[in-house]
Parts: structure tokens; sequence; C-alpha cells
């Protein structure tokens, strides 16, 4: 029998819960093209077909973000690999051998693709050699396109999948065939991949490094969310020991639904406003029923990711108009596209730096249109006086102002359009970039409130990558700068008389909310899931010795000290079973 720590994981706790299920899994990277037998014809055809428009779109996609930034010439190759997959031959080729030969699509692709590349390849002139690229570039967007189409059909419901990394749109697609959890390899507990998971409730543990070499397919997995753990092939005093706790959780569930319509309030009375962030449209039931008073925050790249293109205004409206219709009275804070980053929208889109590059206001601004299009649409769905409008990602004064002139563009057209919005909607700004976050006083001039992103404020304070699990012992949330630096922000903002929230992660960890109360927040945006187990947390605590136990943390000069005083404190306050979760 194996010893407790011999089938045991660590890693990284993305997003809480347990599950015990058995393993999927998938190899995205190492799967090889392999010259298959198919025996559905008519499938085959279908999947090249829908691969090849998928691809089509993507580009399209590319295209018009590329055309302003890098001019229409660099910008036509990619209308140019738009028309290699309009091209008649080359297609009916293709299609042809998936008939003659009874082979399976990507191979036929790669290997008739293949033949232009290699003759391109010899060639002496350097033009052509490099023209090759771009058609082996199409020639891997249609492959990837074919075989996740393929994947996508394989995953069955009911399985842990397993896998090196994940993006937020697999997350999205995990939660459509009810998958119970994920695990991984790489990334870390900010990833907008883990965010996701948390808010569509599905238990994750990643940054494993070897998961997938020794999870085998079919072996049952358990997943700890909470204390980061997978266990492999579970012995049966470990199985019972998780059941016991999955039928604890359950209650504790049960119990913490009894608080949906009490105020997040602490035992003297301070008042917490406690809202939820939105990422998908499927999380509103979630939103609606976990007793948010609002919407902090909605990730609208997230909301639009499954689709293909750039959303229109008119499709942008609806989406807008509907949330915030299903939240009327309260606010929903609708931030613009935040693109870039880890959500990398066109997946191809390589930049050496991606967090530190084209990413949220500065991408917007290179693409006015993009960015009028998403504030016509968020205006025309103010009409009910509802929604703020918020921007990701500002370092500088000059965004802000530049941004308020489109919108009041934006304002002109509607009015002469004859078209009703809310005249006086709340502008606001994240404040995730240290720059931001000096200026701060400077920025509440210009602005109505501020959200503190903490995922990025601290990757961009300590220097350390968000979704990277090889540095997260040092992405840390109670370094004694970040601890300041977020005094600092909500002092100097509320002093200017403006409202300050947080809709960053750390609002939604346990342990934090006392420091974070303490330092004088009172907003705080969460995912839908956590929204139960915080207030109860905040109804725990007395908001005098919070704001004690924070003044001790503002003077240690060490994460470790601050970490340890929370961890006390928590103890010393949470008295039943929350703490032993953790
Ligand atoms: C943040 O940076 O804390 C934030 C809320 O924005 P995002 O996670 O979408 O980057
Ligand atoms: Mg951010």
């Amino acid at each position: 029998m194996k010893s407790a720590s011999e089938n045991k994981l660590k890693g990284i706790g993305a997003a809480p819960g347990i599950s015990i299920s058995k393993a999927f899994l998938y190899k995205k990277e190492k799967e090889e093209i392999i010259n298959e037998p198919i025996t559905d014809l008519n499938e085959a055809i279908q999947n090249l077909d829908a691969a090849l428009e998928k691809s089509k779109k993507e580009l399209r996609k590319i295209f018009s973000l590329a055309v302003d930034k890098l001019g229409e010439k660099r910008a036509a190759i990619f209308e140019a690999q738009i028309m290699i997959l309009d091209d008649p031959i080359l297609i009916s080729t293709v299609r042809n051998r998936i008939k003659s030969e009874m082979r399976a699509p990507e191979y036929i692709v790669h290997d008739e693709i293949s033949k232009y590349t290699d003759m391109m390849n010899m060639s002496h002139e350097p033009f052509m050699r490099e023209r090759s690229h771009d058609i082996e570039d199409i020639k891997n967007r249609i492959i990837r396109n074919l075989k996740k189409k393929k994947w996508k059909s394989k995953i069955t419901s009911d399985v842990v999948v397993v896998t090196t990394t994940v993006s937020p749109s697999d997350t999205v697609l995990f939660s459509r065939v009810n998958v119970k959890g994920y695990v991984t390899d790489f990334g870390g507990l900010t990833s907008h991949a883990a965010i996701v998971a948390r808010s569509l409730n599905i238990p994750a543990v990643v940054g494993l490094h070897e998961a997938t070499n020794r999870i085998k397919e079919d072996d049952l997995v358990i997943i700890d969310g909470y204390k980061g753990e997978v266990i492999i092939n579970p012995d049966e005093k470990q199985l019972k020991e998780y059941q016991k706790k999955i039928s604890r959780l359950q209650k504790q569930g049960e119990e913490l639904d009894k608080l949906r319509d009490l105020p997040a309030e602490t035992t003297d009375g301070k008042l917490i406003h406690l809202l939820a962030n939105l990422e998908l449209t499927d999380e509103m039931e979630m939103v609606t029923h976990s007793g948010a008073k609002g919407i902090g925050l909605v990730r609208t790249e997230q909301l639009f990711e499954e689709y293909e293109a750039f959303p229109d205004e008119e499709e942008q409206y609806q989406m807008y108009k509907s949330i915030a219709e299903r939240i009327y009275p309260e606010i929903v804070t609708i931030r613009t596209f935040d693109i870039g980053g880890d959500k990398v929208l066109p997946v191809d889109f390589k930049e050496p730096n991606p967090f530190l590059g084209w990413r949220g206001i500065r991408l917007l601004l290179d693409n006015p249109q993009l960015f009028k299009t998403q504030v016509r649409a968020v205006l025309r769905a103010s009409s009910h006086k509802n929604i703020k409008l918020m921007l990701p990602m500002i370092a500088s004064l000059i965004e802000v102002k530049r941004s308020k002139e489109l919108i009041n563009e934006c304002k002109d057209e509607l009015k002469k359009e004859g078209i009703n919005f809310d005249k006086h909607m709340g502008l606001g700004i994240m404040i995730e970039i240290p720059s931001a976050a000096v200026l701060i006083r400077d920025f509440a001039e210009e602005v109505d409130f501020v959200s503190i992103g903490t995922n990025d404020l601290i990757q961009y304070l300590l220097a350390v990558d968000r979704g990277n699990e090889i540095v997260s012992s040092i992405y840390q949330e109670f370094h004694p700068a970040v601890v300041r630096t977020l005094h600092y922000i909500i002092s100097e903002g509320m002093n200017c008389g403006k409202s300050v929230s947080m809709c960053g992660e750390m609002a939604a960890d346990p342990f934090a909310v006392p420091l974070l109360i303490g330092l004088g927040l009172d907003t705080i945006s969460v995912s839908a899931s956590a929204i139960p187990l915080i207030k109860k947390i905040i109804r725990n605590l007395s908001y005098k010795e919070l704001k004690a136990v924070a003044d001790e943390c503002l003077a240690f000069k060490s994460e470790k000290e601050i970490n340890d005083r929370m961890h006390r404190f928590f103890n010393e306050n949470e008295k039943d079973q929350i703490k032993n979760l953790y």
C-alpha cells in the first residue's frame, strides 16, 4: 500500500472546492499529426470546413486590430493569409484527398501545405523563404482548430482534466461539459484561467509540474482546491476522509446560504459593500442568488471570449442591457476590454513581454473604433442610470484624458442620433499599475471612482509574473510594499472624496479581508461563489480590532510577519469549520 505522501502532489489551490473523479489526460503539446484513417467522411469534411471558417474569423480579428497599429502594409500579411484560406485549388485538393484517401483532415492539411512550404524553403529568394513562415502559420492555425474540435468532443462529463496549461476559454469549455475539476503542470493563482475557474465554481489545482507525468488516464483523483493538493488513487482512509469533508462542505454551504439577505456588517456596525465580479453570462444566476449588492467588475473581454470576431455595437448593447436590467436597482461597473497579457484574444499575436506590452487601455486607444463601439454600447445600455464605466491598465493621466475625449465624442454622437443614455454615467479607473497608485490624488481629480486591481498591482509592484508558478512564492499579497501601497491608495483616494473599491483576488482571500477592511476599504468585489464565505467572515469581526491589527501590519517589515499576524488573527476569530479548510 502507498504511504499518504507517495500519492500526493502539492501545487497551488487556484479554485476552492473538493472533488473525487476519474482523470482525463489531455496532452495538448505532445499530440502529433497522425496519419489516421477515418470512417465518417461527412464528419471529417464538416470538421475541415468549420476549422477553415474559424481560422478565417481569427485572422479577421487579428487584421482588424493590427491595421491601426501596424499600418496597412504590415497588417496585409494577415489579409494574405485569409486569401490563402480561400484558395479554391488548395481547398479542393485537400477535400478530394480526404475523400479518396479516407485520412484525417489534419494529416492531409499538413501534408498538402507542407509541399508548398518545402518548395519555398528551397528557394534562393529570401522573400520566398520568409513567406513560407506565413504559410506555415496558416497550416498550424487550421490544424490547431481541427484538433481543438476533436479534443472538445472527447471530454466527457464528470472527469478531472489533467493537462499542462489551460486558457480561460478552455475553462469555460470545461464548465459546459460539467468537468469536475482540473489540474495543471503550469500556471499561477491569479492567472485568468484560475479566475474563471473560481467564478464557475470548478475546483482547480495548478502549478503541479509533474501532474501529466504522474497521473494516468482513468486514475481516481481527489482535488483539494483549498489546500492545493491532488491525491492520486487514494487509499481507503484518504477516500473516507475526503468524503466526510465533502459532506461537511455541503452542510456549510447550506448554512452560508442563510446569510444571503443579511448585511455584510461587522459586529460593531461597519457596513461593507459586497459586490460580485462577473466573467460570463452563465454566472448571472449565481450573482443574483449570492446576495451581492451589485456588480463591481464585468470583465467584458471574457464575456465575449467565445465570439470569434469582436462583437458589434448591437451585440454588446444587448449584453450590457440585459446585465444592467437583471441587477437593477443595484449598480454594475462595466470595464472596457482588457485584451492582452494572458488574455490575448487572437491566439498568436506574439509579443516578447505581453504583460508589459499592448494591453488594456493601450490597445484600446490605438484602436479608437473598437473603444468607441464599446463605449457607445455601454452608454446606450445606461438609460436606467445603474451603469458605471471603468478603464483598465491606466498608467498615465493622458490616457484618462484621451479616453474622456473619445467618451465625449460618443455622447455627442448619441445626442445627435436622439438616443437616450445616462449623461452622468460614472467613470472610474483600475488602480493596477504602480504609477497610478503613486498619482492617486491626481487621478482622483479626473474620475468618479477607483477600483484596486491587486492581481496586476502585485505583479507590477513586485515584478513577478502573476501566472508563473515558479515565482508564485514571491507573488506576495502581504509584502509590506503591497500593504502600504494599498493603504496609500485607500486613504488618499478617500481623502479626495472618491469611492475606492477592490476587485482583485486578494479581496476574496479569507486571511486578507480583515486586513483590507482594517485599512479602511469599504467596498469589495469578488466572484459570486466567494460572497457567502466573505460575508460570514465580515460578520464575525469587530472593526475596532481590525483597525488595530491593520496598524500593526503597516509597521511590519517582512511578508512573514504580516502573513503570520493575519493567520493568527483569522484563527482567533473564525471559530468554526472555515478554518479547517485552509
Ligand atoms: C486585477 O488586476 O486585479 C483585476 C481585477 O483585473 P484582471 O484580473 O482582469 O487583470
Ligand atoms: Mg488587471
